[in-house]
């Protein structure tokens, strides 16, 4: 081999490696670049989602304040802050088995409990869950209530003669109907329109627990209908919105009980409030002087709520724009999708998730439980998050910098709900004076207010599942509040509070309309 030959081979041999490290460099310049614009849209969602407690200080006076138009003139505020007519809590000396019928939107219950009286808790209960059979949907009312009234005599009849409620004179039953009510008292309300699939013409406008005693006379139960909790319909959710059924169970746990809030599949709140400044309804009575209001906080909105053009989107592609805004921030039906529209959004910034994946398009697919096992997973390699991504959005192979990636975003979204969740908590309390600074209206300091033990009972799939979301909202209620303040404030989980609250419901509504037992009752104190 000839000198020139040599040195034509080695120019070779440079140039060649010269363009593969080109390659290579551009290769990574252009990944860099790539990676630069997704850590971009992270950043925008982070800057979107931020929660500072100077903000979340403004969503608690915003919720304060709507609640305080809300009370004052119907259609005054986003919170409809309907009256339940619910006076007086259950206060854990109720004694009896009571039972309870829960039709919510596809199936309906019957439940029982056993109260034990003073110092006892819930002795016993049984829940029977059935569908609703399609036709009495939309036939006559006396199918429809004959049908439930049957299930209920079965229910009771089951139960046997040795239960202790074979003693009670007459049965109690407490009921739950979940679709818009114009409520009157504690046991009156009108139904104003049928949803979910059900079309009775003749009951609308009708008082609906008429219906059901008078099925139960056909039926030759004798037991009164002694409460009808009204639980309005949240769209997306086919369970009932249990806010007040929350609210009584955890009052007979806990009489320091003053407020209920759900974080389901959809969100809202109840609380105790005095009947003088529900300004809407001069004139209200009660023997307590107060009143359990149903906020419907899931509607709530202020400007000063953290939202990024994810919500937007989200919100304008759902059934109902401009509804329920607060609600598809914070609760379960719609986390999983914000957290979807983001890596789609990153996905069609670079191809960090690898070819374009169609399922990532497809609204609802990952479900909130999903996103929150993504985010608890603590395994070195993410591989819960690899296996999510891998099965339900068909992204496959991505490194371990994207998987982090992913866990982020979900811990940016489940943080900034769980703490305007506790900002919502704190409006309430603000509203009734249990923030520790007096309440909105009072000129008092902090200083001069000793500081009440305050409990709100709280459940619902988000919060009793999601550990870094129920962490996030202790967090962030501590903050707002200050550690003194919050050391009086304890948020307890119920269970099942729809259902067992209205049987415990209906049972202090017998003790408190019964004659001789006067000292069963326990008033919803006035504030
Ligand atoms: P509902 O709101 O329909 O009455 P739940 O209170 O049981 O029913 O809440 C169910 C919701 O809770 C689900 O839609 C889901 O969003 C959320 N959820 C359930 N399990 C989990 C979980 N493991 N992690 C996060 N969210 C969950
Ligand atoms: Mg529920």
């Amino acid at each position: 081999m000839g000198r020139g030959v040599m040195v034509g081979v080695t120019v070779g041999v440079a140039v060649a490696a010269c363009l593969v490290a080109g390659v290579v460099v551009g290769k990574r310049v252009k990944s860099r670049r790539k990676w630069k614009r997704v850590m971009g849209v992270l950043r925008e969602l982070e800057e979107g989602c931020e929660t500072t407690v100077g903000r979340l200080k403004q969503v608690v006076d915003a919720m304060a304040v709507e609640m305080h138009a809300g009370l004052a003139s119907e259609g005054g505020s986003k919170l409809k802050m309907l009256l339940t007519f619910v006076d007086n809590l259950p206060s854990g000396s109720e004694k009896g088995t009571y039972y309870a019928l829960d039709l919510g939107g596809t199936n309906f219950r019957v439940l029982r409990v056993l109260l034990g009286g003073q110092g006892s808790s819930i002795l016993a209960k049984d829940v029977e869950r059935q569908p609703i059979p399609p036709h009495l949907m939309c036939g006559t009312s006396e199918d429809l209530f004959d049908f439930m009234a049957s299930s209920v005599k079965e229910f009771v009849e089951k139960e046997g003669n040795d239960s202790e409620s074979s003693v009670v004179k007459k049965k109690e039953l407490g009921f739950t109907f979940s679709f818009p009510v114009r409520q009157t008292s504690v046991l009156s309300g009108i139904l104003i329109k049928w949803t979910k699939g059900f079309a009775i013409e003749e009951m609308v406008e009708k008082e609906v627990a008429q219906y059901l005693q008078e099925a139960l006379i056909r039926k030759g139960l004798d037991m009164r209908v002694a409460v009808l909790a009204y639980f309005s319909l949240l769209i997306y959710s086919e369970q009932v919105n249990d806010t007040v059924g929350t609210l009584a169970l955890g009052h007979y746990h806990d009489e320091d009980t003053v407020a209920a809030v759900i974080i389901g599949t959809g969100s809202n709140a109840c609380y105790v409030e005095r009947t003088d400044a529900i300004i809407k309804c001069q004139g209200l009575l009660t023997t307590s002087g107060g009143m359990v209001v149903n906020m419907e906080w899931g509607n709530f909105w202020s400007s000063h709520l953290p939202r990024t053009s994810y919500d937007i989107d989200l919100d304008a592609d759902s059934p109902n724009p401009y509804d329920m805004g607060f609600e598809k921030m914070i609760s379960g039906m719609y986390l999983g999708d914000i957290v979807r529209r983001v890596i789609l959004k990153m996905s069609q910034e670079s191809d960090i998730f690898g070819p374009d994946s169609s399922r990532l398009s497809v609204p609802f697919i990952l479900r909130t439980p999903l996103m929150a096992a993504m985010h608890e997973d603590d395994s070195p390699e993410l591989t819960v998050v690899a296996g999510i991504l891998r099965e339900v959005l068909e992204i496959s192979d991505v490194p371990l910098k994207v998987r982090k990636l992913v866990v982020k975003i979900c811990d940016v979204v489940t943080r900034r709900a769980a703490r305007l969740a506790a900002a919502g908590i704190v409006g309430i309390l603000k509203k009734i004076g249990r923030d520790g600074s007096g309440g909105i209206t009072s000129g008092r300091t902090r200083s001069d207010v000793k500081m009440r033990r305050t409990v709100v009972a709280i459940e619902g799939g988000l919060y009793t599942n999601y550990t870094m979301f129920r962490e996030y909202l202790h967090e962030a209620l501590t903050e707002i509040l200050g550690e003194e303040i919050a050391q009086h404030v304890i948020l307890k989980e119920t269970e099942d509070g729809s259902g067992i609250g209205a049987a415990i419901l209906a049972a202090s509504y017998s003790s408190s309309n019964s004659v001789d037992t006067d000292t069963d009752t326990d008033t919803v104190q006035p504030l």
